[in-house]
């Protein structure tokens, strides 16, 4: 029997490679309009880098992470987010002494052991952006603009940019008390998780997707209420940028994030049209946590743009054909266009010819097919006449092309 790829694994296959090319070419693009440079580590970490940046007590560490021990007995993990990992590299090459400022992106695979479903797998993938050295309001909304700037510039879909602000250590133990106390009254009326999370990480409950949890929450203390002013001003002044920046926001005293590390700003971009799992991207601020890793005090935020999510709300792409077929048909036809393809493709364009000794109507098919709208034609008559057939696919006109001019002939159409 045939072998099948691990399930919630899924192949990108050729017919659809051409969207992943374009989303990640359209993310390049606006990253360097934000002086971004790209960072890449590596899939595998030492699993202590997620336990510690992540948190104990998160669905994603307690639950979710692809652990194991490799050969030596060290415990290692699968990425299940980005952030991490590029901390460690962060602190592990001093990245931070070059300059104040470190603006990072990356873009690859993650993994989570999660049930399998629409928009849910178990390796899905993400462009990535972390901004380090900054606790001003500016780069969170840099962050979240070059999200929206993304996403809007792949999809026509409805999108809804939610924000709010978890607060900071100084504010958040305030609400977490009333919030445990509100929790610990309720707890009866809790799903099981959410019994656990009133104790380890109650904020979390904010996210459980059971009904009677959700309807518990809408009376339970929020953050918003229990902000200091620093908080407060931060929040405001990011939501002064957004507008400055033309981009539509609405708040949302609800929304917390499942990773333990987020302070102040966090954000989720979302589309009604994905059911579910709507949100595409998320994001937020997470000072401290550098620190917390073992490096110096550097404040940072980030955001996270699924791309398989991205992708179901995106057309599929249309594909785009070669410049010049040819079509030559026997071996010294073959040997004498050679060069000429050669030549060609330094000068960069698209060219295919047929490998297989095939009859003109089936090169043609083949030529018709790559989508080229331009073919040259070289059978035994152009050999003798030393003179290749140009053919324009479209009208359907030929043209007899002397072979020492019909290099340049051709470039000189693609100029
Ligand atoms: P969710 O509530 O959907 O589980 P999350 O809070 O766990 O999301 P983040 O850790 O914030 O997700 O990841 C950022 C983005 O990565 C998500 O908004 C989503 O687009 C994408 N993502 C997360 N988990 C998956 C997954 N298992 N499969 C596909 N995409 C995912
Ligand atoms: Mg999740």
């Amino acid at each position: 029997m045939a072998i099948k790829a691990i399930r919630g694994f899924k192949d990108v296959l050729p017919q659809d490679s051409t969207r992943w090319q374009q989303l990640e070419s359209t993310a390049r693009d606006i990253f360097n309009t934000y002086g971004l440079k790209e960072i890449r580590t590596p899939v595998l970490e030492k699993t202590e880098i997620f336990a510690r940046g992540i948190g104990e007590h998160t669905d994603i560490v307690e639950k979710e992470m692809y652990t194991f021990e490799d050969r030596n007995g060290d415990s290692l993990t699968l990425r299940p987010e980005a952030t991490a990992g590029i901390i460690r590299s962060v602190i592990e090459h001093k990245l931070y002494a070059a300059s104040p400022f470190l603006k990072l992106f990356t873009m690859g695979p993650m993994f989570r052991h999660e049930r399998p479903q629409k928009g849910r797998l178990r390796q899905f993938h993400q462009i990535n952006v972390e901004l380090f050295g900054s606790a001003s309001p500016l780069p969170d909304a840099e962050c979240i603009a070059m999200a929206w700037q993304i996403l809007r510039s792949f999809t026509d879909a409805k999108l809804l940019l939610e924000i709010n602000s978890l607060g900071c250590p100084k504010c958040r133990p305030l609400h977490r008390e009333a919030l445990v106390q509100y929790l610990t009254n309720a707890k009866d009326q809790l799903c099981e998780d959410c019994q656990r999370r009133a104790d380890t990480n109650p904020l979390r409950v904010f996210d459980c997707k059971n009904e009677e949890c959700h309807r518990i929450m809408r009376q339970a203390p929020l953050v918003k209420h229990y902000h200091c002013v620093d908080c407060a001003t931060h929040l405001g002044q990011v939501l002064d940028f957004l507008e400055l920046m033309d981009i539509p926001f609405v708040q949302n005293g609800y929304l917390v994030r499942g990773l333990d590390y987020y302070v102040r700003t966090t954000f989720e971009i979302k589309s009604p049209d994905l059911g579910a799992q709507s949100t595409v991207a998320a994001g937020g601020r997470y000072d401290g946590l550098v620190k917390m890793l073992g490096g110096p005090d550097l404040p940072g935020v980030g955001m996270a743009v699924g791309v398989e999510r991205l992708l179901l709300l995106t057309p599929e792409a249309e594909q785009e054909g070669i410049d010049l077929f040819v079509a030559a048909l026997g071996r010294e036809a073959r040997e004498t266009v050679t060069p000429w393809i050669a030549e060609w493709r330094r000068q960069g364009l698209a060219v295919e010819m047929t490998w297989d000794d095939k009859s003109l109507k089936a090169q043609m098919k083949q030529a018709d097919r790559s989508g080229a709208g331009l073919v040259i034609i070289v059978g035994e008559n152009e050999i003798d006449e030393e003179e290749a057939i140009l053919r324009d696919m479209e009208t359907k006109e030929q043209e007899n092309i002397p072979f020492d001019a019909v290099v340049n002939r051709v470039l000189e159409i693609f100029e």
